[in-house]
């Protein structure tokens, strides 16, 4: 009992006087029973509303290239002889990609991240996807852009500033030491490698974790310390979807409890970075998604690379019920409001005509 309260009084203590968080004291987050869990959530609440208020942050994915990947990170659909049934595509055009994240803007979303399957660009890809970027501009002048692309090679990063990106993703997925597990094809190095020449070149690092591949907890606390020293800007924490057709099919280790553990341990060792609900929120998360929206400051709406999430308009009934705004005022089509008009309301609440007293089967 005493061992979280003094770690989470240590952590809150170390946020807000920028110094490093201890390991010890992470660890005690997870490891915490979940009776506990709202302690955990209200402090990492704190900062979460300290540093960002009730805004959030929606991001956009939009898959430029999807599938036929040559590399085998086990806990990806696109990968290397991926039996998963998924769209497989070439490069989208600038025109279509300009269309896919115009909706996205429209829903809210101040930042698009596209995204493409493969080890890396070539330099072509990369000119390509500026010609994309340019386009994505000329209709939403104010979008950050994010390009996801792999791993970089020298000078690309440069060009891609050039071109106009705003961030680039790559994310380390989990700890050094579990890394070989889940790649064969590529290094925990190549990795952090990519994270620091986006950095140097002016893009803003993007680098987050996938939680349930079957890491330990010291696998967790050890990336997100990683993170910090990457100095990552934006840290999405997605949560595994073992597709089916996967090396990681039917790996269900999560339940939401400990997904929040994990976002709070996140939070609290990333005080006033942005950190991101990413993938496998939905599944993982369930009921608990609201809550999760007071530790997170950012979630991507719609739809995942490969996997449907639950939908634009109940993402933003998601943010209203949880006393939350979208970081940019919305235009889609209907209001949050809107979706849910006051004769839907009433019908929701209907006298019961089914169960005890009736001839019809209960509710159960
Ligand atoms: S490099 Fe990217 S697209 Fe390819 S298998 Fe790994 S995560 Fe999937």
């Amino acid at each position: 009992m005493a061992e979280l309260t003094t770690a989470l009084t240590s952590l809150l203590d170390a946020a807000r006087a920028g110094t490093e968080p201890k390991a010890a004291d992470l660890h005690q987050v997870l490891a915490a029973p979940d009776h506990r869990l709202m302690e955990i959530v209200a402090a990492a609440a704190q900062l979460r509303h300290e540093h960002f208020g009730n805004k959030v942050k929606l991001n956009y994915l939009v898959n430029l290239k999807s599938g036929l990947c040559p590399e085998d990170c086990g806990y990806c659909s696109q990968r290397l002889g991926s039996k998963a049934d998924i769209l497989k595509y070439k490069w989208l055009s600038a025109d279509d990609a300009t269309s896919q994240a115009s909706a996205g803007v429209q829903g809210g979303a101040s930042r698009v991240c596209l995204v493409a399957s493969g080890r890396g660009p070539t330099d072509k890809d990369v000119e390509r996807v500026g010609e994309t970027i340019a386009a994505i501009r000329r209709q939403n002048p104010n979008v950050e852009v994010c390009a996801c692309l792999g791993l970089l090679k020298e000078g690309q990063a440069e060009r891609l500033s050039q071109l106009g990106a705003d961030a680039y993703n790559h994310n380390l997925n989990t700890s050094d030491d579990q890394y070989g597990e889940i790649c064969s094809t590529h290094t925990y190095d190549d990795r952090i490698d990519t994270v620091n020449s986006a950095r140097d070149a002016g893009l803003s690092p993007c680098s987050g974790l996938i939680a349930g591949m079957g890491e330990t907890d010291e696998d967790l606390v050890s990336v997100v310390l990683r993170l910090r020293e990457l100095n990552a800007d934006s840290v999405p924490v997605n949560f595994l979807l073992p597709v089916k057709g996967t090396p990681l099919e039917g790996t269900w280790d999560l339940d939401p409890q400990r997904c929040l553990k994990i976002l709070s341990m996140v939070r609290l060792a990333h005080p006033s970075t942005e950190v991101r609900l990413g993938a496998g929120r939905e599944v993982h998360l369930r009921n608990l998604q609201a809550v999760a929206l007071q530790v997170v400051n950012s979630i991507f709406l719609g739809d995942y690379l490969t996997t449907e999430g639950q939908g634009a308009k109940k993402d933003l009934e998601l943010l209203s019920d949880a006393g939350m705004e979208p970081l940019e005022p919305v235009t889609f089509p209907e209001s949050v409001e809107d979706n849910q008009p006051q004769a839907s309301r009433d019908e929701l609440v209907r006298p019961r005509k089914r169960g005890a007293g009736t001839s019809l089967a209960p509710n159960a």
